[in-house]
C-alpha cells in the first residue's frame, strides 16, 4: 500500500497554514487572548502553536503597542522557525519577523514578532527588567522546562505585576506546552486558564525489544534497515539518539550499508538533526525526499517537540538523551547519556502519528520503561546554577536564596552555587545575605558562564588578552573542526601542524590563527578540516566580546607568543576544574577527587601532564575531560591559595 506524502512542498503557503489543526481555533483562541493576561495553551506537537499564534496576534492587533517575544530553549527552533514564518508573511527575515540568539541578532526597528532563546530574553531582562519593549512574551515548549524558561517564569510574573503597579502598558504572558502536565503552570500564574488545542493524533502501535540491548547504536541500524527492506520507501523513519558524534557516525554506517542492500529496497537518504548542524543542512530534514527514495532523520532530542517532520511514520527511540546532571557536592556539572523518561519516550512515539497511523520502535524492554522517571526532572534541579545566580543578582533580585521559582532547586545547589560564585571573587556573603561584588557585576556583562567571564576579566594582568578572548570564542562555538573518521589520517595529517604539546586550548588558538592568516579562504579550510562557517562566527563572537571588554575599559593586549602567559591565565580563570595526574597513570579532578580521565580527542591524549584544566565533563562509559590546557600546580595555588591549600594537599612539582 502506497500512500500518498501529506503537506508536501508544493502545496501553497497559505493552503498549508489553513490545514493545520489550530486553524480551526482561530477565532475562539483570540478571542480569549485578547482578553486573558495569562494563559496556558496545550497542544500536540505540529498543531501550529509556534508558527501561528504569534501570526495570529499580530493580524489581529493583539500587543501592537510592542513587540511579542517568542522563546525557544534551542537557537536553532529559534532561527528556522522565525525563518518559516518570514516565509509564511512573504517578507524577509530580520524585518517583521525577526530572532535573536547569543552572538547573533537578526532583527530591526520593523521586526514586531521576534523569536529568541530563553537565555536571550533572561539577558534582555538585566538591562529591562520590566521587559517593557514588550507587549507579550509568548513562553515556548514550557514542557522542556530548561533552567532559562524556569527563571523567565518568574521574571516575567514580577514584570507583570510591576507593570500593573507601575500603570505601564500591561504584558500579556502566554505559556505553551506539548504535553499535559501544566497544573503546576496554571498554579504559578495564579490560576490561569489553559486552553486545549484539539490534536490530530493517530493511533500507533508500540513495540519494546524482548531482550535488553547492550548496544543501541547497533539495535538502532538492525532496525533501520529491518524498517527499509519491509516498507514502502514513501514512509520515512526518525531515529532519537543521543549526539552530533553518534548521528554522524551511524549516518555514515547507514550510507555505506545502503549502497549493498538487495534489490528492490529502494534507495535512501540519511540526514543528520542536531543543534549544531549549519542551518542549510537542517532545513533539509524538511523536504520530501526524492520519489521512491526513503528520508531516514537521525536527531538528537531536538525533533521531540521542537521542530516537526512531516512524512514520519516509523520512529526508533534509542530510550536515551544527553543531559546535564549535576552534583552540589563538587559543584560539577557533567554531561551524561542517560535514560528519558516516560513523558519524553511518549513524546518521542508521537511523532510517528502525525499525519496517519505510525509505529514506534523503542529499543528497550517493557519492564525497563516501567523503570523510567515518569517526568523530566526540571533542569534547575539537575545543573550548576552559578550562572543563573548570577543573573538573577544582576537582574536586581534582592534575595536570590527565595526567588519566586516554580519548582525550587535544592538548597544545596543554590549553596553550592553561590560558594562558586564567592571562589570566583563574585559574590560577598555579608552575615547572611549574598552581595554582588564589582567583579561579579562585570562579569554578568559578559553572555558567558561566570568562570570565562572571569577569565577574560583577569586576562589584563597577564597581558593576554586578544589570545582569551580568540579562545574563549572559539569556546563558545559549536566545534569548529571537522573530523571525518573515514579520513582519519588525512586529519591528523593535516591537525599535526597545529598541534601544540600545551593543549587543546593552544592548539585551537594556533588553527584560529593560521585562520585569520589566510582570511578564511575556504581551500584552507578544506585543506585542514576546519568548518568555514563556525570559524566565521568565531570571529563575530570575538568582536562581540571585544566591544564589551571596550565598554568596560578593559586593556586589550596580545602576548605574542609567551603562550605561557595565557596558560597561567585560563589556570587562574579555571581553577575549579583542574585534575591531577595520579601515579597509576590516572586524573582525578582536583576538588572532588573523582575520577576522570582524558577524553581521546584531546591533544594531550598520549602526554599525560601532571596538572591540566578542562572545560567540560562528559559522562558515557567513563567520565571524560574534553578540551585540556596543561598548566603548572603554581598557578593553580597562586589563583586560589586558600582553597587549594585548605581543601587539598596540592604536591609541588
Ligand atoms: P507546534 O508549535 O504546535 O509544534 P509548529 O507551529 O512548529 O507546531 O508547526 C506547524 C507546522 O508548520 C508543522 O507541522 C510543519 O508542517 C510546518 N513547519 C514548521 N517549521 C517548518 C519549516 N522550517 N519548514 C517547513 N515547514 C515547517
Ligand atoms: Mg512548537
Amino acid at each position: 500500500m502506497l500512500l500518498p506524502k501529506k503537506g508536501n512542498a508544493s502545496t501553497p503557503i497559505e493552503v498549508q497554514r489553513k490545514q493545520l489543526p489550530i486553524y480551526q481555533a482561530k477565532a475562539q483562541l483570540l478571542n480569549q487572548l485578547r482578553q486573558l493576561q495569562n494563559a496556558i495553551i496545550i497542544g500536540e506537537t505540529g498543531s501550529g502553536k509556534t508558527t501561528q499564534i504569534p501570526q495570529y496576534l499580530y493580524e489581529a492587533g493583539i500587543g501592537r503597542l510592542g513587540l511579542v517575544a517568542i522563546t525557544q530553549p534551542r537557537r536553532v527552533a529559534a532561527i528556522s522557525l522565525a525563518g518559516r514564518v518570514a516565509e509564511e508573511k512573504r517578507t524577509q527575515i530580520g524585518k517583521l519577523v525577526g530572532y535573536t540568539v547569543r552572538f547573533e541578532d537578526v532583527t530591526s526597528s520593523e521586526t514586531k514578532l521576534k523569536f529568541m532563546t530563553d537565555g536571550m530574553l533572561l539577558r534582555e531582562a538585566i538591562g529591562d527588567p520590566l521587559l517593557l519593549k514588550y507587549t507579550v512574551v509568548v513562553l515556548d515548549e514550557a514542557h522542556e522546562r530548561t533552567v532559562h524558561t524556569d527563571v523567565l517564569f518568574g521574571v516575567v510574573k514580577t514584570a507583570q505585576r510591576r507593570r500593573r503597579e507601575l500603570n505601564k502598558v500591561p504584558l500579556k504572558v502566554i505559556v505553551m506546552s506539548a504535553t499535559m502536565d501544566v497544573d503546576l503552570f496554571s498554579e504559578y500564574f495564579n490560576k490561569s486558564p489553559v486552553l486545549y488545542l484539539e490534536g490530530r493524533q493517530h493511533p500507533i502501535q508500540i513495540y519494546y525489544t524482548k531482550q535488553q540491548q547492550s548496544d543501541y547504536l547497533q539495535a538502532a541500524l538492525v532496525s533501520i534497515f529491518q524498517i527499509h527492506q519491509e516498507a514502502p520507501p514513501a514512509h520515512d523513519i526518525l531515529v532519537f539518539m543521543t549526539g552530533q558524534e553518534e548521528i554522524e557516525a551511524l549516518a555514515r554506517t547507514c550510507r555505506d550499508i545502503s549502497k549493498h542492500v538487495p534489490d528492490g529496497c529502494g534507495s535512501m537518504v540519511v540526514l543528520p538533526l542536531y543543534a549544531s548542524l549549519p542551518p542549510a543542512q537542517q532545513l533539509r530534514v524538511f523536504q520530501p525526499a526524492p520519489k521512491g527514495c526513503r528520508k531516514v532523520i537521525l536527531s538528537t532530542n531536538i525533533a521531540e517537540t521542537s521542530v516537526t517532520i512531516s512524512g514520519i511514520k516509523y520512529v526508533i527511540d534509542t530510550g536515551m538523551v544527553k543531559a546535564k546532571r549535576f552534583n552540589p557536592d563538587s559543584g560539577l556539572e557533567v554531561l551524561a547519556v542517560q535514560r528519558v523518561s516516560k513523558a519524553q519516550a511518549w513524546q518521542r512515539a508521537g511523532r510517528a502519528g502525525r499525519e496517519e497511523s505510525g509505529f514506534c520502535y523503542r529499543l528497550y524492554t517493557e519492564q525497563e520503561f516501567d523503570n523510567f522517571l515518569p517526568m523530566t526532572v526540571p533542569e534547575i534541579q539537575r545543573c550548576n546554577l552559578a550562572g543563573v545566580m548570577l543573573q538573577l543578582m544582576a537582574l536586581g533580585i534582592p534575595d536570590v536564596m527565595n526567588f519566586d521559582f516554580m519548582s525550587k532547586p535544592s538548597p544545596d545547589a543554590v549553596r553550592s552555587a553561590v560558594d562558586h560564585l564567592e571562589l570566583l571573587g563574585a559574590v560577598e556573603r555579608r552575615e547572611g545575605p549574598v552581595f554582588l561584588t564589582p567583579l561579579g557585576k562585570k562579569m554578568a556583562s559578559f553572555p558567558l558562564e561566570p568562570r570565562y567571564a572571569k577569565t577574560i576579566l583577569l586576562s589584563p594582568e597577564y597581558s593576554c588578552s586578544e589570545e582569551i578572548l580568540s579562545i574563549v570564542s572559539l569556546l563558545s562555538v559549536d566545534t569548529v573542526l571537522y573530523n571525518p573518521p573515514a579520513r582519519r589520517d588525512d586529519v591528523l595529517a593535516a591537525r599535526k601542524k597545529f598541534t601544540s604539546s600545551e593543549g587543546d586550548h593552544m592548539t585551537l588558538l594556533n588553527i584560529y590563527r593560521a585562520f585569520k592568516k589566510v582570511s578564511g579562504n575556504k581551500e584552507w579550510c578544506r585543506e585542514n578540516f576546519v568548518n568555514s562557517r563556525n570559524m566565521g562566527l568565531v570571529k563575530d563572537v570575538q568582536a562581540q566580546l571585544r566591544d564589551i571588554c571596550l565598554k568596560l575599559n578593559l586593556k586589550l593586549e596580545s602576548c605574542g607568543s609567551d603562550t605561557s602567559s595565557v596558560r597561567r591565565c585560563l589556570a587562574h580563570g579555571m581553577f575549579l576544574n583542574a585534575a591531577e595526574l595520579q601515579l597509576d597513570g590516572s586524573y582525578v579532578a582536583l576538588d572532588t577527587h573523582q575520577p576522570v580521565t582524558i577524553h581521546p580527542s584531546s591533544v594531550l591524549f598520549q602526554a599525560k601532564p601532571a596538572y591540566v584544566i578542562f572545560n567540560e565533563l562528559l559522562h558515557t562509559s567513563r567520565c571524560y575531560m574534553r578540551d585540556l590546557c596543561l598548566v603548572d600546580a603554581d598557578w593553580l595555588l597562586e589563583a586560589a591559595p586558600e582553597y587549594f591549600g585548605r581543601k587539598l594537599h596540592l604536591s609541588k612539582t
